[in-house]
């Protein structure tokens, strides 16, 4: 018998081949075959609360499970105390929306580096989201977790080690790969399974349950010795290689959601599915 499938493949916003709103989005998706997407907030959070009070419902039965991507001005661990005050009003505002919209995770990208030691950053980038999930307690802002990203560039904060250190600290936070930036950083290059078994391993000793319900981005990219230049479709010679990252996700029955942020979004989004249902 086919082991059951557990993680869910979608894209980062609007599908290219769906029309309308993120509500017709949702249908669109099921009709792909993937089941989940990400709202994209990037350039601000413009959802209004009648509109995201519709997803909900509509994901639910659809059995589309909704993620967010906020703002990329974030900086939480900015020296600057406005730059922080504005990560905090950011991030609040794309987790509110994601409550309303019933998204799970509302990501984001914890900050820059800017002649700061990784500890001092890690000391604001605390206080920071500590004060953001306050608040989003005091406003009764539930059922989503603040997701922080893997980032590309060696100039930002957030590697893989400095995430999962945000998780196992800030009650509220969790760990979400970017399996393309931790290959373009130079935090975990990915060629074979090997590299892919190897992270597993590490996270579940450190992250005891996470790969039960990971969240995770894929593309390919592009990218320099600084780290990240852009995102690249699944071909040819692209890297990170993503059949390998399919077979070991089947065969070790990690449960949990891929973004595709592929210029190709749910095609590759679909590409990857099918990857990963051969090895079920
Ligand atoms: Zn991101």
């Amino acid at each position: 018998m086919p082991k059951k499938e557990k993680v869910r493949f979608g894209s980062a916003g609007i599908p290219l081949q769906c029309k309308g709103s993120s509500l017709d989005a949702i249908e669109c998706s099921r009709e792909l075959g993937l089941r989940a997407m990400e709202l994209e907030f990037v350039r601000g959070v413009k959802l209004k609360e009648e509109n995201a009070r519709l997803l909900k419902p509509a994901a639910k039965e659809a059995d589309v499970s909704l993620s967010s991507h906020a703002p990329y001005w974030v900086n939480c661990c900015s020296a600057d105390l406005e730059k922080r005050e504005t990560s905090k009003r950011n991030i609040f505002a794309a987790a509110q929306a994601s409550s309303w919209a019933g998204a799970r995770v509302a990501v984001f990208h914890p900050g820059y580096y800017q002649k700061k030691t990784p500890k001092e950053c890690f000391i604001l980038a605390k206080e920071t989201l500590e004060a953001t999930l306050d608040s989003m307690e005091k406003h009764k802002v539930e059922g989503v977790k603040l997701g922080a990203e893997t980032v590309g560039k060696k100039s930002q904060y957030g590697s893989l080690d400095e995430c999962i250190e945000l998780q196992q600290k800030i009650d509220g936070v969790m760990l979400v790969f970017d399996f393309a930036h931790l290959h373009a950083r130079g935090d975990w290059p990915f060629k074979t399974e090997k590299d892919y078994s190897s992270l597993f391993s590490k996270v579940e000793k450190e992250l005891p349950g996470y790969l039960k319900d990971f969240h995770a981005h894929f593309s390919c990219i592009n990218y320099s010795d600084k780290g990240e230049l852009n995102h690249l479709p699944l071909e040819g010679k692209n890297q990170p290689p993503y059949k390998p990252l399919m077979k070991v996700l089947a065969e070790n029955g990690y449960g949990g959601t891929i973004i595709s942020e592929s210029p190709k979004l749910e095609y590759d989004a679909v590409k990857m599915r099918k990857e990963y249902l051969k090895h079920l």
